[in-house]
Order: structure tokens, then sequence, then C-alpha cells
């Protein structure tokens, strides 16, 4: 009986939620904003068989929903066709089309876009925020590049360290890609594409004055390529946008506003990453107990990442090492041996799971009012 009621509560359950036609879970990633900006959860590298994918369009936006992703493009090879015998079809924006289509009654932006293929240099390269991907149909490597322009694309450089096109797995500018910069027609580069993160591209991104982007390149499913039921994620990049919208995405790509979040790792320029840190990770109460001059101190992770710190402050930790854990998304104490008791608490933490530059983890100072108590 039990199990029968049960099932029965699945069953009546599993209707509600086709019903309201949501595919958001639990699961959706969840970052907080930032003073000024939105922080908008986005992956902008896909392909369904439309190009070398094995599914159909109206997929990788229902898996975007139960990411709780606010954008995604399906950038398929404009050069690239595998599929082409099955699924013969002159059109390069139907894969848009039908992707739009499926988002249009839900609150999922989808920007129109194409992956340039080509032998490096310049190997392949995302232009997004296109009109027309037919219009990309170009032999000439750089001309391609100039009709994705004309269209007022954000272009971006795909996988550099990828090894079928660098054995060494280097991320390595070439000529032709410091002309593109010149020019105006390369705007960001993957950091993070798939399952590798590269931080020769970081520094490339750095040097150049790129967008630092991480992305999927998903070609089969989400949630088998990375896991997500047994905890994994998606790589993917969050723009710091001014608002919601498809403009204001492309206006903060273009202004570098972005941070790449790939293996509960966010790798970003200082002025983006720290906020976003602050913002994700705050002190919600600090109290002595027990007559002690040991201070709780509960911190509240507002991110779906954990993150991993370094005690770098003067005081000394009761129940946790210099180096501990803070599990995403709930409350987490930590006892602070101040000697002293004090009126306001400052922690200073170096926060190994962000990196601003090679090698580089931001240090950052908490701070808090404690409640005096009688
Ligand atoms: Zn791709």
């Amino acid at each position: 009986m039990r199990i029968i009621s049960s099932l029965l509560f699945l069953a009546l359950t599993g209707f509600a939620s086709a019903q309201d036609h949501s595919h958001r879970l639990p699961r959706a990633l969840k970052f907080p904003d930032i003073p000024g900006y939105k922080t908008l959860k986005c992956d902008f590298h896909q392909h369904s068989v439309f190009s070398d994918g094995s599914v159909w369009p109206d997929i990788r936006v229902m898996e975007a929903l139960m990411d709780g992703l606010d954008a995604i493009s399906l950038t398929e090879h404009l050069e690239y066709q595998p599929h082409k015998q099955d699924i013969p079809h002159p059109d390069r924006n139907r894969s848009y089309e039908l992707a739009k289509q499926e988002a249009k009654n839900h609150d999922l932006l989808i920007v129109r876009g194409s992956e340039i293929t080509r032998k490096m240099p310049p190997g392949h390269n995302n232009a997004i925020f296109i009109q027309d991907a037919n219009a990309m149909l170009v032999d000439d490597s750089v001309g391609v590049f100039k009709a994705a322009k004309d269209q007022g694309a954000f272009i971006f450089w795909n996988h550099p360290n990828w090894t079928s096109q660098r054995k060494d797995g280097i991320a390595t500018l070439t000529d032709m890609h410091k002309y593109l910069i010149r020019e105006g027609l390369l705007h960001g580069i993957e950091v993070v594409n798939d399952h590798t993160y590269s931080d020769e591209a970081l520094q490339i991104a750095l040097d150049n004055n790129l967008t630092i982007m991480g992305t999927s390149d998903i070609h089969k499913l989400i949630d088998w390529e990375y896991k997500v039921p047994q905890g994994g994620h998606r790589p993917i990049t969050l723009v710091l946008a001014k608002d919601r919208s498809i403009e204001s995405i492309k206006e903060a790509l273009m202004q570098r506003r972005s941070i790449a979040y790939f293996k509960d790792m966010l790798i970003g320029r200082p002025e983006h990453l720290n906020p976003l840190v602050q913002a994700s990770l705050v002190i919600t109460k600090a109290a002595y107990g027990g007559g002690t001059s040991v201070l709780k101190v509960t911190l509240e992770n507002r991110s779906s990442t954990p993150f991993i710190l370094r005690n770098t402050g003067s005081y000394t930790l009761h129940t946790l090492g210099d180096v501990f854990n803070v599990p995403a998304a709930g409350s987490f104490d930590i006892e602070v041996k101040t000697v002293e008791k004090l009126s306001e608490i400052r922690l200073n933490f170096e926060v190994l799971n962000a990196v601003t530059a090679p090698g580089k983890h931001p240090n950052l100072e908490w701070s808090y009012k404690i409640p005096t108590g009688k």
C-alpha cells in the first residue's frame, strides 16, 4: 500500500511538472548578482545534429533549463556537416530557429551563433549575435571573420589548447590571431572548453584584452558528459550584464565582463571575480560561546560552487586547519580564536578555487560587527 501510494504520488507530481512545462530542477546553477550587474549563466558553444552533435536542438534548450541557464547559443560548424546525408538542410539558421521555437514559452535567451571551422591558424572560432549564418559561408579565412563582424558578432577563439591542432596543448597566439585581434575581428578566447582548462589561454586573454570564455562544447548529453547526477556541472561563462537581455549580454562580453566556471573553479579578472566571491560567501552570524573568547562565525554560501579557503588572517581556527572547504549552497560554521573579545571580526582568506591569473588566487577580507551580548 505504501509502495502504491508513493508511486501514485510520483505519478501525480510528475504530471504536475509536465503541466507547468518547467524543466527547472534543484540542480539549477546559482550565482548571486554583484553590485551593478546581474550574473547571467551562459553556454555559448554547443552542437546539435545540425552539425556533429547527437541531439535535436530542443534537447539543448531543455538541458539549459534544467541547469537554470540564462542564455545559450547553438554554434553549429559552418563547414563540417557530417549528418548532411541523413538530415539535409540548406539553411544554416535552422538549428537556431528550432531552439528558439522550443524556448518560446520559457525563460531562456537564445543567441544566434556559428562555429567557423578551419585548420590552424585560425582554427575554430565562434561568432555569436550574428544575424544570418548562411551569409557566413565564406571561403577566405579572414573574410569569414569580416562577414561575422559586419553582422555585429562577438567572436571568440575556441579551444586554443586543443591537442588535435596543438600537439603540446599549449595555447599560443599565432600571427594570424594577432592580426585578427588588431583588426577588431577577435574579442574573446576559451580559457575553458569541455573538460580542459588552459593557463596559457588565460594569460593570452589578460595580455591581449580578450574576454575570458568557458563553454561545454557539448556534442552528446550534458548529464552524461559532465556526470550531473553525480554532482558534476557543465562549464559555463558567467556574464556580468546590466540586465537580462541579449543586447546587454553582448555589451558585457564586448566589455570583457565575464567569469568562467569550470569543475568548481572560477576564473576571471579580479574586478569581476572578487565581488562575485564576496557576494557568494557572506558572514551571517558571529557570537562568542560559553564564556570563551572563541568566536563562532557562520558563513553562508549563496552559490553553487564550494569554496576552498586558506586562512591568511591573524587568528587560528579552533576546529579546522588553515585550508578548508565551504560546501555549496548552505551554512558553514567556523570557530575563530580571537584571544580578546572583539566588537568586529576581520577574516582573511585566500580563495584557492578562484583564479585571477595563472597561479594567482585572490586574498579577500570579510568583516562583521559582532552584536554585543550581555
Ligand atoms: Zn564546437
